[in-house]
């Protein structure tokens, strides 16, 4: 058996190779699934065998098939990469393995836990009050924030939902965006509230909720409210009209809860923070440290202003968590996981690796590259941009379904970059996010020739 320093240091020698190949591997592998199925499956092994053979053979059989997300031209979904400092403090927070629920079982996990969750508050413009949560991600950030939500609006309607449940409660009035992320609605599904129940609010044709249109929809409403309006459109980055809407959910007696998971960084950035302005006046925000902060899967963040309604959602008892010592926080009662990763530590060495000067150049220089990449794209013959360019997302076409379809399908065959498309009022269209931190300008410059390439090529034999 391989001893366990050597181990390590194989895997370190790995993965460093994997990194250093980011910037010219194909960024989408080519190995058809059955490939990497044969390479990898197999029938269920009966013997032990030697840890490193098993990590030399994982590494070789799955390399393959990784998707070079990390990387400098992957612009899909909104996928930051993982700063240097974040992929060793998940390796430590891996070799430490915490338990990081209770904070008997990982005192450190729990201060920098509590540590985070302060410099984040302040990092973001949020009220320094508030509570604060990790979790797996911003879906179940919204899960967190919402059943804070949800117990607070039923509470004030003389309610208590944590011991009566929703069945004979009185109904909620949801209110989200026509352009709402479906995470939200997913949360609010596994929180009792069924799709049928939303008021969706319309948008302004740019991807903004439409304020006028919310007030109207909260006008004469009485009764438990929830409005969820979002910072960060997934395809436009467009910001909904915060400061209308929250004196809107306020006058209605409404809880705000903003959905933030990339956009809420723009806070970040003193050129970019008026995105944000109205944003904290919320009653509670989600986001994530996975897309833009670039630490590793899997990171998302809950806050809320209403610390005492969040800690009755979520908090549970038992008597063997009880009377071993008293720590800063035990996670159980602010997420809705029990055992759970020290995910805290790769926030924590993100934000010490950039300090807040680095985070608000990472955000900056992500808009920037995106502004360069919607300037080169749209001079390309039939290109249309589809959004203003207000942070790190471009989405556009080009002169029909088919052609933007093609074009599309080829730059992603390409292994130079790859962006994924999507539906845009009918009809198709493409999106590019920048979020990763080691995207530079000639990555954008290269990927608006293999578009150019890629529009010859189908225009030649169309
Ligand atoms: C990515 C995203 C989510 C969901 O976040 P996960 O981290 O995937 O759970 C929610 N809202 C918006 C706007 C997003 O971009």
């Amino acid at each position: 058996m391989t001893d366990e320093r050597e181990l390590l240091r194989r895997t370190a020698e790995i993965a460093a190779d994997y990194l250093e190949s980011l910037g010219e591997r194909p960024v989408f592998p080519t190995a058809p699934v059955e490939e990497l199925a044969a390479a990898l499956g197999g029938p269920l092994p009966e013997e032990p065998a030697d840890p490193l053979a098993v990590v030399e053979a994982l590494a070789r059989d799955a390399d393959p098939g990784v998707v070079a997300t990390a990387g400098p031209r992957y612009f899909g979904y909104v996928t930051g990469g993982t700063l240097p400092a974040t992929v060793a403090a998940d390796w430590l927070t891996a070799a430490w393995d915490q338990c990081a629920g209770l904070g008997v079982l990982g005192p450190s996990a729990a201060v920098v836990e509590e540590v985070v969750g302060d410099w984040l508050k302040e990092l973001l413009g949020l009220p320094a009050g508030a509570s604060f949560a990790l979790t797996t991600g911003c879906q179940m950030a919204h899960v967190t924030a919402l059943a804070a939500a949800r117990q607070e609006v039923l509470a004030r309607a003389g309610w208590d939902v944590r011991e009566r449940g929703l069945a004979g409660s009185p109904p909620i009035a949801v209110l989200v965006g026509r352009r709402r992320h479906v995470t939200v609605d997913r949360a609010l599904r596994l929180l009792g509230i069924g799709a049928a129940q939303l008021v969706v609010v319309p948008d302004d044709g740019r991807g903004r909720m439409d304020a006028a249109e919310l007030r109207g929809a909260l006008a004469g409403r009485e009764g438990p409210t929830i409005v969820c309006a979002q910072a960060g459109e997934v395809n436009t980055g467009a910001y909904d009209p915060l400061p209308e809407i929250a004196e809107a959910a306020r006058e209605a007696g409404a809880w705000l809860h903003v959905d933030g998971a990339f956009g809420l960084w723009a806070a970040a950035s003193p050129r970019l923070r008026h995105l944000l302005a109205g944003a904290e006046r919320a009653d509670s925000w989600a986001s994530d440290a996975h897309k833009w902060l670039n630490v590793p899967y899997d990171c998302g963040l809950v806050f809320c202003a209403h610390p005492a309604a969040h800690h009755a959602a979520m908090t549970m008892h038992a008597a063997y968590f009880e009377g071993q010592g008293r720590w800063l926080r035990d996670a159980v009662d602010w997420t809705p996981e029990s055992s759970r990763r020290a995910r805290a530590f790769t926030v924590y060495a993100a934000l010490r690796s950039l300090g807040r000067r680095g985070v608000a150049e990472l955000v900056e220089r992500c808009c920037d590259l995106a502004q360069r990449f919607a300037a080169g794209v749209s001079a390309l013959p039939g290109c249309e941009l589809l959004n203003e360019v207000v942070i790190n997302q471009v989405l556009f076409r080009f002169a029909d379904d088919e052609t933007t379809s093609a074009v599309l399908a080829r730059v992603q065959g390409s292994g130079e970059a790859w962006m994924g498309g999507t539906e845009w009022d009918g009809r198709a269209a493409i999106r590019l996010s920048v979020s990763g931190w080691r995207t530079r300008e000639p990555d954008i410059d290269r990927t608006v020739a293999a578009f150019e390439r890629a529009l010859a090529a189908v225009s030649g034999s169309g």
